[in-house]
Parts: structure tokens; sequence; C-alpha cells
């Protein structure tokens, strides 16, 4: 028989429900993912008693989801989310049941889950609980509706996202008659949310097969929820440097980078505006001229729609902006790329810079990646010897510019940033005096002129 370990806090509400008359299982996630000796990163309850009488049993309580039936039980600083047999009702809009209602048959209450993986439940007593052949699937590695793949599409279209996720996470593959009727209804996620969307996305993404990007692809996702992705795929480059498309070069891109969600992002979108930007020479060779810049513009557009946060939509719009932006590895240059892009950024920078590299053509690349690690070394060099690369270290600032009788206005700020791009070349003038009489100099140019 399979075991499962639950932890001590989750058992104990199972013992509790237990010993109060009722059934209580761990089910879905936590199910599945001890099963493949993944660690669960929670532990869901689903049980036969009613909300009020689960509140009765526990001290501290939350009504979390409390129409659908779910109180969350906190031990300590941990919370679990107990949910009473639940039935869906008639789905609208393609995402929510009309009304859910409360049933004493797990049996019911398994059914409603999406994929036979996630509709298993399990309690110490009984064992697993496995009605739709869970357990096989996860053998096979396969992500499989329960009952009728359309009618489970249709109820909900978050689910054929939620699919694509899970095979990618898991690196199963998606049973065809689940993957066809995906394919036959991926139109209806305009419905969903874009938060929803967001979500299922990134940890697609982040996953260990980010890659598998291209069966969201296949079923119709992309062209509903990242149509721009749809164009890369049937955007060639003729070039020495590529032998992908734009939009197979953006997957394998993903695969070459660390699965963070900052940089994950900023290979997804990298190339966005490629299809936007090309041009074919006389010899037939394609060009992307300023494909950062229009896709960082794009990328922009694309993550508001998707409602990210707007410190990841800075952050990845920069690292996109720059993204084909080659420093030679050269003090001078290389203090310039480290104030455009800043100092914080600078790795992460070069992270991309390296996934871009090795998802092109073998072309050159050795030289591509030894000019990268040059640029990392040189500008750790830089960092020890404590350059100064920003306004924040230079050596005057604002009010030692007035006291010396410059007037504030525009005019100030330019004077500031030609005084740090004289800096960032002759980085030993970072100095006030040196600075100060620098500026002297300039106003006695700019008044005679
Ligand atoms: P993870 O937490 O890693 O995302 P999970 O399987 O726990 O994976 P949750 O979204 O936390 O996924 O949902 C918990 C369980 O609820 C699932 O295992 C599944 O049984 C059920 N479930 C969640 N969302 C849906 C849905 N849209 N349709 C049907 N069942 C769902
Ligand atoms: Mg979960």
């Amino acid at each position: 028989m399979m075991e499962i370990r639950i932890p001590e806090k989750a058992a104990g509400i199972l013992n509790m429900l237990h010993q109060a008359g009722f059934e209580a299982y761990v089910v879905g996630g936590c199910v599945r993912d001890s099963l493949i000796g993944r660690r669960p990163d929670d532990w869901d309850i689903t049980t036969d008693a009613l909300p009020e009488q689960v509140k009765g049993l526990f001290r501290h309580t939350v009504d979390t989801g409390i129409r659908h039936g779910t109180v969350t039980v906190m031990l300590g600083k941990e919370g679990y989310e107990v949910t009473t047999y639940r039935l869906d009702g008639e789905y609208e809009d393609f995402r929510h049941p009309a009304e859910v209602s409360f049933t004493h048959k797990l049996s019911d209450d398994l059914m409603r889950r999406d994929f036979t993986i996630n509709a298993m439940a399990y309690d110490p007593g009984q064992g697993l609980i496995d009605l739709f052949g869970g357990v096989n699937d996860l053998k096979d590695h396969v992500i499989r509706c329960v009952g009728e793949p359309r009618e489970r599409f249709t109820e909900d279209a978050l689910r054929i996202m939620r699919a694509v996720r899970f095979s990618a996470q898991l690196g199963f593959e998606i049973e065809e008659k689940t993957f066809r009727a995906m394919q036959e209804l991926s139109g209806n996620l305009v419905h969903v949310s874009a938060e929803r969307i967001c979500t299922e996305l990134m940890k697609l993404i982040v996953s260990p097969h980010p890659d598998y990007l291209a069966d969201a692809w296949k079923a119709g996702i992309t062209r509903v929820i990242l149509p721009e992705f749809d164009l890369c795929m049937e955007t060639r480059q003729n070039t020495p440097h590529h032998c992908f498309t734009v939009g197979e070069h953006i997957l394998e891109s993903m695969k070459q980078v660390r699965p963070d969600p900052v940089l994950r992002l900023t290979m997804l979108l990298h190339d966005i505006g490629k299809p936007q930007t090309r041009t074919t020479d006389e010899s037939g060779r394609d060009h992307f001229i300023m494909h950062g810049l229009k896709s960082r513009d794009m990328a922009e557009t694309i993550m508001r729609r998707l409602k990210l946060d707007n410190h990841t939509i800075r952050t990845v719009s920069t690292l996109i902006l720059w993204h084909d932006y080659r420093p030679e590895p050269e003090a001078r240059q290389v203090r310039k790329a480290l104030n455009r892009i800043g100092e914080e950024l600078f790795p992460l920078f070069l992270e991309v810079q390296r996934a871009d590299c090795l998802a092109q053509s073998a072309y050159m690349r050795a030289e591509k990646l030894e000019r990268i690690a040059r640029v990392e070394k040189c500008a750790e060099e830089i960092r020890a010897a404590g350059d100064c690369l920003s306004l924040k270290t230079l050596a005057v600032n604002g009010s030692d510019l007035k006291r010396a009788g410059f007037s504030a206005g525009k005019e100030m700020g330019m004077l500031l940033s030609e005084l740090l791009q004289h800096v960032l070349e002759h980085p030993e003038d970072n100095d006030k005096e040196k600075l100060l009489s620098i500026a002297a100099q300039r106003r006695f140019c700019l008044d005679t002129e």
C-alpha cells in the first residue's frame, strides 16, 4: 500500500475531524506531490463536515472562502484550508460555477477536480482513494482530465492553461483526447481574467520545462493570451547567428536561463518585437534593427495587459532594452554600461546575454561567450575599485554647483550629466575641486560661444 507522510499539524486536523465523527482526507496537489516525491507546498483537507462544524472544532479559523465551503484552520502561523465536500453547479462565464452545494460523498468532490493526478484523496486509516486512475497517470507521466475533457474545459477555461502548466512543472505529456479538447476550446480563454492567466503563465515559464510553452502555442492558447508570440513562431531569421525561428529561439533562451521569474520573463519577451523590425537585404540576409527598443515597448504593453506588478515591469523592460547592447571588455565601455543598466541589474543583464547567446547558432559562440566573461570580470574590477558610476556617487551635486554660482534648472541637470560622463571616462577625476574647475571651464566656453 502506498503510504504518505502527513506533517504533524495536518494529521492533527484530520484526527480532530475523525474524532468528531466526520470523514476527512488530505487531497489534491499534496497527494499528487507526495506520491512522486516532491515536497508539497501546502496540505489541503477535504471533509464532509460543514464549514460551521469545522469552525466549531478549532479555536482559530479564518473564513477564507466560506461561500465555497473553505475555512482556514490556523495552527500557530500556519494555515490549513479545510473544504467541505462540494458539488459545483452549472458553470457560468467559462470560469465560475453559478453555485456550489455541499455533499456527503467524497466521490462527488473528487469528480469536480480538474485532472486525474489532482483528484486523489488520502487518509492514514483508509489509504489512498484513487477513483480515476491518478496513480497510473502519475506512473505514465500523463495529464488527463477527470471525465469528459470538452465538458471540463467548457466549464472552466482556466483548466486549459493549468494542463500545460502541470505538464511543464512535472515533465508530463498531455493525453491526446485532453489535448484535442484544449485545441478546440482555447478560444474561451478570452473570458478568463488577466490575473489568473498571468499566474498560470508565470508558473509555466519558471518550471523545469519553460519550452513547453510550445504546447500552449499548438493548443491555440498563446493566440489568445500572447498573440505576439505566435507571430514570432512564424518569423524565420536568415542570419548566420541564428538557426531557429524567433519563437523557437525564445523557447530555447528560456531553457538557458535560471528559473527566476524576472529572467524567464525577460527571455520570453526579449525578441518579441523582432517580427516588426525585420528587413531583408539584397543578399537575402535578415536584419532586426533596433529590435531591443521595439521589444521593450511591446513587452511593456504585454506586461501591463497581464497585470504584472510595476517593479517587475520596470526591471524586465530595462533588461530587454539593453539585451543586445554589447560593450567591449574595456573599463571605459563597461563603466558606461554599468551606468546605463544600473549596478544592481548588471549581473542579470549578463545572464540574459549568456542565455541569448546559448540559444543562437554555434557561429562565433565561443567568442561571444568570451566577451561576456571578460565584461563580467571587468565589471568586478570596476566595482572593487569603487569607481563612480552614477550621480549618487559623483563628487559634486546640485548644491555644490549652486554654491559655486551656477544657476539651478535644466542647464544644471545637463552639466551634472556631462560631469558624470567625464568621470565615467576618467574615474580619477571624481574629486570636488577638479569637477568644479571643469564646470567653470565649461561655463567659460558657453559664455564666449
Ligand atoms: P499547486 O498548488 O502546485 O499550484 P495544486 O494541485 O495544489 O498545485 P491548486 O490550484 O492549489 O493546485 O488547487 C488545489 C486542488 O484543487 C487541485 O489539485 C485540484 O484538485 C483542485 N482544483 C484547483 N483548481 C481547479 C480548477 N480550476 N478546476 C478543477 N479543480 C481545480
Ligand atoms: Mg495547491
